[in-house]
């Protein structure tokens, strides 16, 4: 990485720092700590070969443009809300007035007539903020190659991998691709809340990273699903280390506000072969994932 691509980095980690502490009224040495910490994984995995644009991925990692997207959103929503309120009362003094006995009728049809209009320019304004803020989210998610709740690597990280990789006549060494679902998260997000089931994806997604070697790669492919490649190995090899991951999630504790939650991962592995697509090799990692679900789940299959 050159030194002007690190120092755009550092920037812009110290600027997301220092506004966190800003807007956080108790802020805590431990926040802080984990800050850095998380910054400085994000630098040591960061694989700047992928990651054309440094400044467009700094400013998405390390800037919470979604908070201000959010807050935005909350802006225009109480600035109408507002003017709505306005209209109603306007609405309720014309209504009063038609029952005025002396009514006095193009008088009243105009006032109608007025609502009508603010009413329209009101919903027509909202429309026109909700469609360009959903336009700065697209943005923001297509620049960004990484998920924001675990700060691993996303779908579309893993889509842009898997097409470099599928664009090659051949690979000369072998690569495992495996696929994992976390078993019956649903409950788990019923029994003890959506807050604790982010929880247990951050958890999960820092166990595979890890865990893993330098140069194998961990993707959220989805709500509670996961891709891992596991380049240069043989079979016997991903056996053990799918074995030894769901062994060390089924092991581990996580408890969440006094209370322990147990996790479990079904997998579902297969291989690159010659003339595998993005499509087919993820077709049959899923398909083996759908077997392990079948089979009764915290368990791996592998079909090649
Ligand atoms: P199975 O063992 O068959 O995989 O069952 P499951 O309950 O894990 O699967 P299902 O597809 O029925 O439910 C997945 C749940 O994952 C539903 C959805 O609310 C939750 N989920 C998806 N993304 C997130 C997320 O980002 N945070 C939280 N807390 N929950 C999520
Ligand atoms: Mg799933
Ligand atoms: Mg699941």
């Amino acid at each position: 990485m050159q030194k002007d691509e690190l120092i755009t980095l550092v920037n812009q980690m110290h600027k997301q720092l220092l506004k966190n502490i800003a807007i956080e009224k108790n802020a805590t040495k431990e926040q802080v700590a984990n800050f850095l910490v998380e910054s400085a994984t994000i630098f040591k995995e960061l694989d700047t070969a992928e990651t054309t644009n440094i400044k467009a991925f700094a400013e998405s990692v390390f800037h919470d443009a979604y908070q201000e997207i959010a807050h935005q959103s909350l802006q225009s929503y109480a600035t109408t809300s507002n003017n709505i309120e306005k209209l109603v009362s306007m609405h309720e003094e014309t209504f009063i007035e038609c029952q005025n006995e002396q009514i006095d009728l193009p008088l009243i049809a105009e006032k109608f007539n007025k609502i009508q209009e603010h009413m329209t320019e009101e919903v027509n304004k909202a429309n026109s903020i909700i469609s360009q803020l959903m336009n700065q989210i697209k943005t923001l998610e297509e620049k960004s190659s990484l998920d924001p709740l675990t700060k691993i690597l996303n779908r579309g990280a893993l889509t842009s991998y898997l097409e470099d990789i599928c664009a090659r006549p051949d690979i000369p060494y072998s690569l495992h691709l495996l696929m994992l679902d976390i078993d019956d998260f649903k409950k788990i997000n019923d029994t003890y809340g959506h807050i604790a089931g982010d929880k247990v994806l951050i958890f999960l997604a820092n166990i595979l990273r890890k865990t893993l070697r330098d140069g194998d790669k961990v993707f959220r492919y989805g709500g509670e699903e996961f891709v891992i490649i596991l380049n240069r190995i043989d079979d016997e090899q991903c056996k053990k280390i799918t074995k030894r991951l769901i062994e060390l999630i089924r092991n581990n504790n996580l408890i969440y506000k006094g209370d322990k939650i147990d996790v479990t991962m079904s997998v579902g592995s297969t291989k690159y072969k010659k003339l595998d697509t993005p499509e087919t090799l993820l077709a049959r990692a899923d398909k083996a994932l759908y077997k392990a679900k079948s089979n009764g789940k915290n368990q791996m299959v592998s079909e090649v």
